[in-house]
């Protein structure tokens, strides 16, 4: 059966940041772009919306965007919060604070831990959760995942998680456990690059990670995020491969949700000076997502500043993460090796509160409010019976 590697494997990542960076659209060609429908947008036509030619064009491609969202979204903006179970990892990936060869503190939560973390995002009303580890198989192995998917399931209206890359049984052991989606970023899909940064451990295999959503999608995982991480190689380049594997899964696994999110590289540990991407080409990228793949999530991190994501999310933003720390045991207090440094620090009430200020609905508990209703602490009790 088709993975997404054998599509990937027949485009150029150069020529295609080449043909970008040539794109001079006239008022009227672009005009045309923005006038037709997304189903019939081909990757051209996306090539010129991520041209830094487009940029004139800016004010038009947010109207636009803000038209899509509204339409396919109203004014909800979901909000979740991060918990990282793990900071241990055996890959060496040149940008990430969680690096195996760099000297921070190690700790993997116990699943009492992780349920106490929990308690904590669930005190501030969030009921949307993605769990993160390293690539560590071993500290974190599929069975300890199991475990806590099933415990907060109860409680939680959605769990996704944002670990290594996993087989498609393992997937369908996770969701009938309670798993709801899962995020997997292939950082850069330029192929030279990708080999440059991802120097050891499983990370190395571009293939493994790159048909991970395809084995997701296989499993029926609800939600699948996707996504590059910009500053590795050329970013609209980035955005234009990521777009292509949206909409190759969209086409492939209509069960499956799929969101996309552009986190732009911070400093980390080991890593003190990503190069710079502006706010206003950041923008460009997310408004030509929206008006090429209109039923696509589109995320955006507290790596962000609130400035920038409360403009975002009046355009094109479906979710946000809120109140985030990124390391484990961040939320009780625990001193421990974050990932990267986040920019915006409010609580998850103030994201809400400003939200609403501008006539956006903030998300933090939707669905039906009776599979909400066993109190955390049960759980809790639960975890703790011998
Ligand atoms: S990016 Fe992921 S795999 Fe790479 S070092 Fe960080 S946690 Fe490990």
């Amino acid at each position: 059966m088709m993975e997404f590697s054998d599509l990937y494997k027949n485009e150029d990542f150069d020529s295609w940041s080449r043909e970008i960076a040539q794109k001079t659209p006239s008022k009227r060609e672009f005009d045309q772009i923005l006038s037709r429908s997304p189903r019939d947008m081909g990757l051209d036509d996306l090539s010129v919306l991520l041209s830094p030619a487009a940029d004139m064009y800016l004010e038009d491609m947010a109207y636009r965007s803000r038209e899509l969202t509204r339409q396919r979204f109203g004014r909800t903006v979901q909000l979740y919060a991060p918990l990282y179970l793990s900071n241990h990892c055996r890959s060496t990936c040149t940008y990430c604070g969680f690096s195996v060869g760099n000297q921070i503190h190690r700790l993997t939560l116990t699943s009492d831990q992780a349920l106490q973390e929990a308690e904590l995002v669930y005190e501030q009303g969030i009921r949307h959760i993605l769990l993160l580890t390293g690539e560590d198989y071993k500290k974190t192995p599929i069975s300890y995942l199991q475990e806590i998917v099933k415990k907060l399931s109860q409680n939680f209206r959605s769990i996704n998680i944002e670990v290594y890359p996993l087989g498609m049984e393992d997937y369908i052991q996770l969701r009938r456990e309670g798993l709801n989606g899962i995020a997997v970023y292939q950082e850069t899909y330029n192929p030279k690059r990708y080999q440059q940064v991802h120097l050891g451990g499983v990370k190395k295999q571009i293939f493994y990670r790159l048909n991970c959503p395809d084995r997701a999608g296989k499993a029926k995982i609800r939600q699948i995020a996707i996504g590059a991480l910009l500053g590795l190689a050329d970013p609209p380049t980035e955005v234009l491969f990521t777009a292509f594997h949206a909409r190759y899964l969209i086409q492939n696994y209509w069960q499956s949700e799929i969101s996309i999110s552009l986190p732009r590289l911070r400093p980390a540990e080991g890593y003190k000076q990503p190069p710079m991407i502006s706010d206003r080409d950041y923008a460009r990228f997310f408004f030509a997502l929206r008006i090429f793949l209109p039923e696509v999530g589109l995320v955006l991190s507290t790596r962000e500043s609130s400035f920038l994501r409360d403009h975002l999310a009046q355009i094109c933003i479906t979710q946000m993460s809120a109140g985030s720390k990124t390391e484990p045991g961040g939320y009780s207090g625990e001193e421990s090796g974050q990932q990267f440094e986040i920019i915006d620090t409010r609580t998850v009430s103030e994201i809400a509160e400003a939200l609403r200020q501008i006539d956006l609905d903030p998300v933090m508990v939707d669905g039906n409010p009776d599979t909400l209703s066993t109190p955390i602490e049960s759980s809790l009790e639960t975890s703790k019976s011998p």
